[in-house]
């Protein structure tokens, strides 16, 4: 079985973790502090908080960036939930614009219809959805034009750039998971990344009971603080994330080169765009998924299908009377299926991937 995810735990991990744990300091301190400042210089940052997940990553995000009842946030409605989640914990309403089906990720476009539909939006949440940037050029322009708040929901694309410049540092925030399946890990964890310092300092108090001063709590916050557990993980997983990087890139290209059946569409990279493939997503010809995934599963390939279900459609938003047709996501999420290309694999086992499809009739 080749499987479509497998975090890459080593040594190194095993003892750090083993030093955390003999230390007594288990919880949140100074490792936390340190995967904090090597995370920030990495990405290239002025501020990293690390916290418990992606998902309250964006909450205190949004939070800190004042962000809350009355406030509209436009976002892309093909992408994992937690997006679309966040902007609800926080109070305030999503709003959604459909997706370019070459690169999955949020139409410029089709966000400056939304602009022109909805001047009150506030704040745009982008995700670059798969390991690929958005088009940073044109997404500034609008931020720039229309005075956006820009946040940066970089979970499945860290080290991803777009003209050089590394995603999460275009925004106001950039937020990580460093979920198992990721291109880096904690086991469970999260971080917000940021150049303001007031939106740092916010973040901060909001993960932590709203305390500076031990005990006095100036804010309502959270307990989102990372663990000293995780931040050891995730410093030995930093130091690896630029051989994984290459690693999934170079099973990339392998796929690119050798998948050759006409009935699959190979994922489009932009150029300008630095593709990490948290994901390897190719498009499977009209009404053929189905057969397709069973032609995988029958050859002991694993799989991925992100996402079956456009975000507004979701039984848990019934209520809420989003606007629930978006032509592109609702074409590509009929057809989207995700390859086996993580760290794990070798370079055989991929060319055993490109024939096992290229068989598929
Ligand atoms: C994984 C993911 C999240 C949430 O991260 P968790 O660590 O699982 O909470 C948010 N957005 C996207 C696009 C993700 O892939």
């Amino acid at each position: 079985m080749i499987s479509i995810a497998k975090p890459q735990i080593g040594a190194a991990e095993k003892q750090a973790v083993a030093a955390v744990l003999d230390s007594g300091m288990i919880a949140n301190g100074a490792i936390v502090t340190q995967f904090e400042n090597e995370f920030a210089e990495y990405i290239g940052a002025k501020h990293t908080v690390a916290t418990t997940s992606g998902t309250t990553a964006l909450e205190v995000a949004l939070r800190a960036l004042g962000i809350g009842a009355g406030d509209k946030v436009l976002t892309t409605p093909f992408s994992f939930i937690a997006s679309t989640n966040a902007i609800i914990y926080a109070g305030a309403t999503p709003v959604f614009a459909d997706i370019d089906p070459d690169t999955f990720l949020i139409d410029p476009d089709a966000i400056e219809t939304a602009l022109a539909t909805d001047p009150s939006i506030k704040a745009l949440l982008i995700v670059h959805l798969f390991g690929q940037a958005c088009n940073m050029d044109r997404i500034m322009a609008i931020v720039k034009k229309h005075n956006l708040l820009l946040i940066e929901d970089c979970a499945q694309a860290h080290d991803a750039k777009w003209n050089g410049k590394t995603v999460g540092t275009f925004g106001d925030a950039g937020c990580f998971s460093f979920y198992p399946t990721k291109n880096m890990t904690t086991g469970e964890g999260g971080a917000v990344v940021t150049d303001r310092s007031n939106v740092h300092d916010h973040a901060r108090l909001l993960i932590n009971h709203g305390m500076k001063v031990r005990y006095h709590h100036d804010i309502i916050g959270y307990n989102y603080r990372m663990t000293n557990i995780a931040g050891a993980i995730g410093r030995c997983q930093l130091e690896r994330l630029p051989k994984f990087n290459e690693s999934r890139r170079a099973h990339a290209a392998i796929l690119d080169a050798e998948i050759t059946n006409p009935l699959i569409t190979t994922p489009k990279t932009i150029a300008r765009a630095e593709h990490v493939y948290h994901q390897y997503t190719v498009r499977v010809a009209e009404n053929r998924r189905d057969d397709f995934t069973k032609h995988l599963s029958d050859n002991g390939i694993g799989f991925g299908v992100f996402y079956p279900l456009s975000i507004p459609e979701q039984a848990c938003y019934a209520d809420r009377g989003f606007q629930t047709v978006y032509p592109v996501t609702d074409r590509v999420k009929r057809e989207v299926v995700s390859l086996p290309v993580h760290p794990g694999l070798s370079n055989d086992e991929v060319r055993t991937v490109a024939r096992v499809i290229n068989e598929f009739r």
